[in-house]
């Protein structure tokens, strides 16, 4: 009957799945002072209006973007959504298409349909990123957008941001990045991802994921303010005039908790997270590896294996909440939650149930 009163909230130490984290505690704090605000009515609530623009100045400096434009969107999939929105409503064509790299997010899929754009889907190389020769030839007079990926769901990786935003130039397309997971590690890599190595025109960045921020707080960045009037509706009963959001009432939660993150962890503490997770994939593939599984080269802090099926299901049944990707690989996210003791008692329990299950050694998926 009091279900969510005597419900206890899941700690987060055997998940080793998750793309979100917990939230940092001032983070946390601020969430909860700002649940009743709604910046989907700025007019209303004009402290959560003003707090949005600084998430946004402070996510350009995460992206690299002088004089950023965006809103604190619900999360990677509604900035994706809105990234091809404005794509096809600027596009001349009758017939947009959006050609995107086959590690593009299951996001870009939903916005494809609810937009009704084409999408043409790449293969990739051999470094599991976008295959540049595949996508000149997917791009033609109506492609919209070209996606990239920095930080791909399933291995990490991060396309040839550069090499892309200029086909789309060529093309008299868009260029959107989708570093929702990865944005707030790579600054501190050397890949070429952001507004500032090469002409993106639009990015998704989640402060939920790696930024650690309390759900939900995802990030739409535009270089140019005018990519998003594409968006803007008019909004008769608000005392504001337009809106350019795809929701309505949001959470302003998200996007206090958002700038409290970012105002503590950016740059050092976020520096120094990467740091920590990159370490840790290091180290577990590692671990991995020696024992006999092959395992996918962590990049970013993700860490891809293959594991026989009844040794996976073993360790979930142990409670640890851990995913597959598409080839069946176990892949485990290494995010600010996972501590390297976590990933200790991860591999004691790998190699007890590898006794116990007398499962193969190595994986055949
Ligand atoms: C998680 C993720 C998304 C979707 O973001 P949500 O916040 O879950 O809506 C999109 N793209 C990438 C690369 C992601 O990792």
């Amino acid at each position: 009957m009091d279900a969510a009163r005597e419900a206890e909230p899941q700690e987060f130490d055997r998940v080793l799945s998750s793309m979100c984290t917990e939230p940092h505690p001032v983070a946390r704090d601020a969430a909860e002072r700002f649940l009743a605000t709604n910046p989907g009515d700025p007019g209303t609530y004009p402290q959560v209006a003003r707090l949005e623009r600084r998430a946004i100045s402070l996510l350009g400096d995460v992206a690299g973007l002088e004089a950023p434009a965006g809103y604190v969107a619900s999360g990677g999939t509604e900035a994706n959504i809105q990234a091809v929105r404005i794509a096809r409503d600027r596009a001349d064509s009758r017939r947009p298409n959006v050609v995107m790299p086959d590690s593009g997010h299951f996001s870009l899929r939903k916005a494809a349909d609810v937009l009704g754009v084409d999408l043409r889907v790449v293969p990739l190389d051999d470094e599991r990123r976008a295959d540049l020769e595949a996508v000149r030839r997917a791009v033609d007079a109506d492609t919209a957008l070209v996606v990239g990926v920095a930080g791909s769901t399933e291995y990490g990786r991060v396309d040839p941001i550069p090499e892309l935003a200029a086909i789309a130039r060529e093309s008299g397309a868009l260029c959107h990045v989708d570093a929702a997971w990865g944005g707030f590690v790579l600054p501190f890599t050397d890949y070429d991802w952001s507004f500032a190595d090469a002409p993106v025109d639009t990015m998704a960045i989640d402060p939920h994921k790696m930024g650690q921020a309390a759900v939900p707080a995802g990030g739409l960045l535009v270089r140019e303010a005018a990519l998003l009037d594409e968006l803007a509706v008019d909004t008769p009963y608000l005392e504001s005039t337009s809106q350019a959001t795809l929701t309505g009432t949001r959470s302003g939660a998200g996007v206090a908790s958002a700038v409290a993150a970012m105002e503590e962890l950016w740059p050092d503490g976020y520096a120094a997270q990467y740091e920590r997770s990159m370490a840790n994939a290091t180290w577990l593939a590692g671990e991995l590896a020696s024992r006999g599984f092959a395992v996918v080269e962590p990049t970013l802090p993700l860490v891809a294996a293959a594991v026989p099926a009844p040794l996976f299901d073993a360790l979930r049944e142990e409670g640890w909440r851990i995913s597959r990707t598409a080839a069946g690989e176990l892949r485990i996210v290494c995010m600010p939650h996972v501590t390297r003791a976590s990933l200790e008692s991860f591999v004691v329990d790998l190699d007890r149930l590898r006794g116990r299950e007398h499962v193969p050694l190595v994986g055949g998926e």
